[in-house]
């Protein structure tokens, strides 16, 4: 076993010997000619002629050695009671369900570079549906749950899918959230409808059907049931499906994923980063709409013939014992969660933690956002586990930094996600000039080009926007920015220190701050409108709207601003989501903003964290930042 130096160093150094070997990790129907086509930086094409398919390697390839293996544990809290449900699928049976999925698909008319979108909850009926994609080489685009109608249009108007795939409803808190009439909404409001829709009736939400559009998937299941499908052999850098994040515009991107440089990279971190072998359960808490729940709930630990827990609930019903009680019942050797779902658990007796019995779970990963050391020391002393920070992004599919202790079990820094991953040339660069920074000393995080196997492709559909966002923003360099400050220190640790645009994290959800103020903006009332992303202590960070009203009679009093503010509010709720929700929404007459008109949001969210508002020699009316000040101290 090499150490983590000469690891890392070779798959820099020799990124072609060193991911030829890796690339022997999946099934190839043909091999690839070449591991490496970098002629047109920083487009990188990894196996290039090399041929295979996810849903294979997925599901297929295991059904010799571990046909009867449960591939997919669901358990759903989301009960009258909250007592979990259980519904177990053998990789056997996976393999059927998934055929049958495929049929439906090409039954419709879904082919090898189709978009299907899939809208769903956490059910089992999500993953058959990425799978089938996957298998007839259609590209699926997950939208979360969460998401509303015209976050769901916005999407749907890019992917242009064939078929969406829905269900009646999801459910939090043991309480229905109906799906159909924000999927109609966002279907009435899209420019590209569909032209069918799948839906899965839970039977928890009233379901009416558009006649001739709208399909019930029990119907079709029980039509495709013995159906057989095989697998569409995709060259390696064909896209197997896109999802999509915010950025600094309104615009959401679409992240287009490969298909064998992703399979390669997640077979590969599951036992350098996740230690996580096959044949060993893996229980990840995310959301399928995320990545996370792309690589680690569905592909990562199937590619690698472990079993994946899809957890459909909350971390507190029936209890907050409720993640250590399936650790007790299906002992997973690794698990995968959030710093916001420890911060909430933290919220409880910790009695919990020492309740079941955790003997099978060797480490506990937490991602998405920076992890503050109370809560890496509580969790860790509490279940007596080691916690793996880890630090990526949508963009890259899999860990940049973390602790690789398949390869060596190097020890962990508080406040560092750890060293750089395989393939990942990590700098620290100048914002002012590109250069490179040494040690200890603030900068943005970037990487060298190519990007490894895993890492997103282009923005779909916009190549130059790929380049344009990602690849020139490290002045006078053709480097990845990560758009995120970081340092480095002497022993090679990195640091996060927050991001260098508009992007905010909420509980570890990427939101654009732009999304939210146009959502705000389409309020009849609202003029204008600034939101900033505001520390908080729970998740990490709150969404904090400032508004100038049209007609300030509708906020002549405290009851009727309250009132407003709650109105303001609906509108981000059903356009966007609820996770996009300002936490806050105070009322001004004017926003600060430069002379050449620009929102100086650094200054007010600033204010809004108790910190000095910086440099203000610029400021059009200074008395817009006394509103500010004025608004938060009340
Ligand atoms: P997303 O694409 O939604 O996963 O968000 C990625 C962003 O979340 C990164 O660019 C970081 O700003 C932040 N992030 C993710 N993981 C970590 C981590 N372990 N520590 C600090 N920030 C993180």
């Amino acid at each position: 076993m090499p150490s983590y130096k000469e690891f890392h160093a070779r798959s820099i150094s020799d990124p072609d010997g060193f991911w030829r070997e890796q690339a022997q990790r999946i099934h190839w129907q043909r091999p690839f000619e070449r591991v490496l086509d970098y002629s047109r930086p920083p487009f990188a094409r990894w196996f290039v002629g090399g041929t295979t398919n996810l849903a294979y390697n997925a599901v297929d390839r295991h059904q010799a050695t571990r046909g009867e293996q449960a591939a997919l544990v669901y358990i759903s809290t989301e009960t009258p009671s909250g007592e979990p449900a259980e519904k177990s699928y053998t990789y056997a049976q996976l393999y059927r369900e998934v055929n049958r999925f495929a049929g439906i698909l090409k039954g419709l008319g879904v082919g090898r570079g189709d978009r299907v979108l899939i809208y769903m909850p956490m059910v089992p009926e999500a993953v058959f549906a990425m799978l089938a994609c996957a298998r007839i080489g259609a590209l699926h685009s997950v939208v979360f749950g969460g998401f509303a109608s015209v976050s769901l249009a916005t999407r749907i108007d890019d992917a242009k899918p064939k078929v969406i795939v829905s269900a009646d409803a999801g459910s939090r808190a043991g309480k229905a959230v109906p799906y159909k009439g924000l999927l109609d909404e966002a279907i009435r409001l899209a420019q590209f409808p569909p032209a069918k829709v799948v839906l899965v009736n839970r039977g928890l939400a009233e379901l009416p059907l558009v006649a001739g559009r709208d399909l019930d998937y029990g119907r079709l299941r029980a039509e495709h049931m013995n159906d057989e499908v095989a697998c569409e052999w995709m060259e390696s850098s064909e896209p197997s499906y896109i999802l999509y994040t915010s950025g600094t515009t309104g615009k959401p991107k679409g992240v287009q994923r490969d298909t064998g440089g992703y399979a390669v990279a997640l077979a590969a971190s599951m036992e350098q980063i996740f230690c996580c072998a096959p044949g060993e359960t893996y229980f990840c808490t995310s959301d399928i709409g995320w990545v996370v729940g792309h690589s680690y709930i569905v592909y990562g630990p199937l590619l690698n013939g472990c079993t994946t827990i899809l957890y459909e609930g909350t971390p507190l019903r029936p209890d907050a014992g409720i993640w250590w009680r399936i650790v007790e019942q299906h002992r997973p050797t690794s698990m995968f969660s959030s710093p916001t779902a420890i911060r909430v658990l933290k919220k409880h007796d910790p009695a919990f933690l020492t309740r079941y019995d955790l003997s099978s779970l060797r480490l506990l990963f937490l991602a998405g956002e920076p992890l503050d050391e109370p809560t890496a020391q509580w969790i860790a002393q509490g279940i007596g586990k080691p916690v793996i920070d880890n630090y990526w992004q949508t963009e890259t599919g899999w860990p940049i930094l973390a602790i690789p202790r398949g390869v060596q079990a190097l020890p962990s820094k508080f406040g560092s996600p750890g060293v750089p991953s395989a393939g990942y040339n990590v700098k620290i660069f100048s914002e002012h000039d590109g250069s490179e920074i040494g040690a200890d000393q603030k900068g943005v995080v970037g990487i060298e080009g190519p990007l490894p196997p895993g890492c997103m492709s282009t923005v779909w559909g916009d190549d130059e926007r790929f380049v344009r966002t990602y690849w020139t923003a490290i002045p006078g360099r053709m480097a990845y920015s990560t758009f995120d400050w970081g340092i480095r220190d002497a022993d090679g640790y990195y640091f996060i220190l927050g991001r260098t645009d508009d992007v905010i994290n909420v509980a570890g959800h990427r939101l654009g701050t732009r999304e939210i103020e146009e959502s705000i903006s389409s309020h009849p009332n609202i003029a204008e409108v600034a939101v900033v992303g505001v520390a908080d202590s729970l998740k990490g960070q709150v969404a904090v709207a400032f508004a100038v009203v049209k007609d300030a009679g509708r906020i002549a009093t405290p009851e009727l601003k309250l009132a407003h503010e709650g109105d303001v509010m609906k509108t981000v709720d059903s356009q966007l989501g609820a996770v996009a929700r300002p936490a806050r929404v105070h009322f001004v007459t004017t926003l600060p903003k430069t002379r050449s008109g620009k929102l100086l949001r650094r200054s007010i969210q600033a204010l809004c964290e108790g910190r000095d508002p910086g440099d203000l020699t610029t400021i059009e009316d200074p008395t817009a930042l006394e509103q500010i000040r004025a608004a938060v101290a009340r």
